[in-house]
């Protein structure tokens, strides 16, 4: 593998050698239009070197002259330019001429003869009509560039269809004459409702000054100016700026030489395409093609570029643009430097988006769970009641008969001494009190049953957790009773206020008495006793049951309250677990744990509402 790596550097190495070795430099004379700084075709000699640069297998000597002649009529210096030039190269005719522009086109073609008539030669950047087709040699090539007049106006008149005006700026060098005339015979003729004016013969000065003091709807038309009406001579871009400067319409032109902040724009020859055009027909005569069997199709202008910046200073609208248009210097949108950063920060908030969306989601869930969750310990808690009930129905049958069977008796009683011929009626209303109290008591009971096993949805409430307390203890008292053991409500003065549900709150209390009746009751003490108390601790209402049963026979007093914990034969292990999921839906805590002289106490906190709260 090594071995092939340095096989291949070799021989490229050795490649390189041999070209560099035998890479004689060209040497290219170049002829310039007016001078090197002459536009447009200063653009062109530049994109010609570029692409030289570029594309030529040999170092490339380019050695530049100017057609200086080309500024005034008078050509009888030109005979000693051409001398010139051949003493210049005596010890060696260049390898190519290259003549940029038309009047450097024109000059090579008139001295033909006299200048290197052996060495091949391509006209560039220049007109087709102003290339003479009949001077042309076998050595010669040509690279043209063809100028649409009627498209150039038809632009001008599209973007602006009000132009009442359209001044040409054009100078007054012998080819800018015959652009003068070209333009006075093409275009003038086809304008009916527009009105041309020509700047030729005027002064610079006298050209800011009309270029300023333009009637309304005017437009200019940016030909060249290179020799003005004065003789003055304008190199570069100055001129141009000048203009644009004071100029009271918008300035049109043909070439991109001139686009790039003076000019609005449209069709337009192009120099960076003829560069590259010509730097290859160039390079193939130097690599040994005879010019004349090089056929370059003429130039022609690309799609129609527009300044933005000019588009909106003469308020045209790009909908007047044709459609293949493509509108350059628009100030780039922070999306163009900011690009990244833009998708960065779109996509953290589209991701931020995206997780508020999923969470909003999964608390929506989460809601519907928890309020899912509340119903089905609800449902529950009051299976859980019915259970319960079931326990208590002895204790509930005895308290019902006890009233009932007091009211039978006393009705007999009572239907007994209605018999005798003089009842005592004052014993009568006594017999009939009794069974309205009697009554009462037995309905109540029913009332109190019908409540614990009522079927309601968690309900919060004002409610006196005292109250609650002294309820449900009236409600286990039968039981109580029954089963031998004592209850000791300590109920504190006054109110407890809690806000909760009655019944859920009853149900967690009587599981605890009903448990500790339980606990006592396999207990073989004295005296079997529970104890229940309430009281204010802070901002919560307390209350406590205690017993003094066996206590909890555990090391871990909290597993009372996981669901299905029994050590009861008929246990269900669900009457703390409920209890503890009913506190918890208030806001509270319960507790269990094992009194230091025996048996086992359970205390509830519960926030005091808010009126309440902070008295103790
Ligand atoms: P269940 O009454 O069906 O057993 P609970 O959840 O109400 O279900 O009670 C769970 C367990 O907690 C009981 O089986 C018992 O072992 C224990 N326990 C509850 N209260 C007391 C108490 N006062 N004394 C001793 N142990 C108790």
């Amino acid at each position: 593998m090594r071995h092939v790596v340095i096989c291949i550097l070799t021989a490229m190495l050795s490649v390189a050698l041999a070209r560099t070795a035998h890479a004689e430099p060209k040497r290219v004379l170049v002829l310039h239009s007016y001078g090197q700084n002459f536009k447009p075709w200063r653009d062109y000699a530049v994109a010609l070197r570029q692409e030289f640069e570029r594309q030529s297998r040999w170092p490339i000597d380019v050695q530049d002259f100017s057609v200086v002649t080309a500024r005034f009529d008078d050509k009888s210096v030109e005979t000693q330019f051409v001398e010139y030039l051949g003493a210049l190269f005596a010890h060696g005719a260049p390898d190519l001429i290259v003549a940029i522009g038309a009047p450097a086109a024109l000059f090579v073609q008139q001295h033909r003869a006299g200048l290197f008539p052996s060495v091949p030669m391509v006209l560039t950047a220049v007109e087709e009509r102003r290339v003479r087709q009949s001077a042309l040699t076998d050595n010669d090539a040509v690279v043209a560039v063809k100028q649409d007049l009627p498209a150039l106006f038809a632009n001008i008149l599209r973007l602006r269809p009000e132009t009442k005006t359209v001044a040409v700026v054009i100078g007054d060098s012998p080819n800018e004459r015959f652009w003068l005339s070209e333009f006075r015979r093409e275009i003038e003729p086809t304008l009916s409702n527009v009105k041309m004016v020509f700047w030729n013969d005027k002064s610079f000065p006298d050209i800011l000054k009309q270029a300023a003091t333009l009637p309304p709807n005017s437009a200019i038309f940016w030909v060249q100016l290179q020799v003005d009406g004065t003789g003055a001579v304008h190199e570069g871009e100055r001129a141009l700026k000048h203009i644009h400067d004071v100029a009271n319409a918008p300035i049109f032109s043909y070439d991109e030489s001139f686009f790039g902040g003076e000019t609005v724009g449209g069709p337009m020859t192009s120099a960076a395409k003829s560069g590259h055009k010509t730097a290859e027909v160039a390079l193939r005569i130097l690599g040994g093609e005879k010019p004349d069997d090089i056929k370059t199709p003429t130039l022609e202008y690309g799609p129609p570029r527009y300044d933005w910046r000019q588009l909106q200073r003469w308020n045209i609208p790009e909908s007047r643009l044709p459609p293949d248009s493509e509108v350059e210097f628009r100030p780039p949108t922070a999306w163009a430097p900011y690009r990244w950063q833009i998708s960065l920060i779109a996509a953290v908030i589209l991701l931020q988006a995206a997780l508020i969306s999923i969470l909003v989601h999964e608390r929506r869930r989460r809601l519907l769970a928890e309020v899912q969750a509340r119903q089905r310990s609800a449902e529950l808690a009051h299976i859980n009641r019915f259970t319960m009930a079931g326990e208590l129905t002895a204790s509930i049958a005895h308290e019902l008969n006890q009233p009932l069977g007091a009211i039978l008796t006393n009705a007999e009683s009572a239907a007994l001494m209605l018999k005798s011929d003089t009842p005592d009626l004052k014993e009568l209303r006594e017999i009939v009190e009794d069974i309205r109290r009697d009554d009462s008591r037995a309905s109540e009971v029913i009332i109190r049953l019908r409540s614990l096993l009522k079927k309601a949805p968690f309900e919060q409430r004002d409610l006196d957790l005292n109250q609650v307390a002294r309820e449900t203890i009236e409600f286990l008292q039968p039981l109580a009773t029954a089963r031998d053991v004592e209850l000791d409500p300590g109920i504190a003065a006054g109110a407890l206020p809690i806000r909760g549900d009655r019944v859920q709150l009853q149900q967690v209390i009587m599981n605890l008495i009903v448990n500790a009746i339980d606990a006592i009751s396999g207990a073989a003490g004295p005296k079997r006793r529970i104890g229940l108390r309430t009281a204010r601790v802070g901002e919560f209402a307390e209350i406590g049951v205690c017993d003094n049963g066996p206590g909890i026979l555990l090391d871990r007093f909290d597993k009372v309250f996981e669901p299905f914990f029994t050590t009861k034969p008929q246990g269900m292990g669900m009457g703390l677990a409920i209890a503890r999921t009913i506190v918890e839906a208030h806001h509270g805590r319960i507790a269990a744990e094992n009194k230091a002289e025996g048996g086992a106490v359970f205390r509830i906190i519960l926030p005091l509402a808010a009126p309440g709260r902070g008295r103790s």
